[in-house]
């Protein structure tokens, strides 16, 4: 196999709140990390994976901000050439949100597809679920995007979620 090593820029949006830092640190680090809730830290982290025998080195943008700072959220969309769509299902407003930042997404890019997972976190969460898993399911499927339920505190399919996204940037360049 041909030795390469891609660069792929990766966003995590989403409400504040709904675990996109946790979720983050938790793929970059293996660790749970709670900083307590802080809503205004944007960070970016390098880190290089394998996925399918290929190497790749992903820039991380944790977007952080609600409204007020929706102004900054044109660029993270410029930025990012894959989105993981981070709600909980534990707050059903987070869950109302994804459709409208997956299409802001593909406003902003002028793409009628952009590689995005839909991840609902914090389902270690069960007693306070607010959003059905088949509620989401069905979200996810009509933005033809993978759903995966996954808990950043328990370290569930956090992995999983990222290594997914690589893998949809990576089919997507190779159509363009
Ligand atoms: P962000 O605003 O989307 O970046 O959210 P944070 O990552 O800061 O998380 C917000 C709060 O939810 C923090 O108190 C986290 O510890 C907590 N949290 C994040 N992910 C999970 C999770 O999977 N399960 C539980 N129980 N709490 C989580
Ligand atoms: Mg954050």
């Amino acid at each position: 196999r041909a030795i390469t090593n891609k660069e792929q820029k990766l966003a995590v949006v989403g409400s504040g709140g709904v675990g996109k830092s946790a979720m983050t640190i938790r793929f970059v680090t293996s660790q749970f990390y709670d900083q307590g809730y802080n809503p205004t830290i944007e960070d970016s982290y390098r880190k290089q994976v394998v996925v399918d025998d290929e190497a790749v080195t992903l820039e991380i943008l944790d977007t952080a901000g609600q409204e007020e700072y929706a102004a900054m959220a044109d660029q993270w969309y410029s930025f990012g050439g894959g989105f993981l769509l981070v709600y909980s299902i534990t707050d059903r407003s987070t869950f109302e949100a994804i459709p409208g930042l997956h299409q802001d997404i593909l406003r902003v890019k002028d793409q009628s597809y952009v590689p995005c997972v839909v991840a609902s976190n914090k389902c270690d969460l069960g007693r306070l679920r607010a959003v059905g898993q088949l509620e989401g399911r069905d979200m996810a499927r009509r933005l033809s995007a993978p759903f995966i339920e996954c808990s950043a505190a328990d370290g569930v399919n956090v992995d999983v979620a990222f290594r997914e996204l690589i893998k949809l940037v990576r089919r997507n360049e190779k159509r363009m």
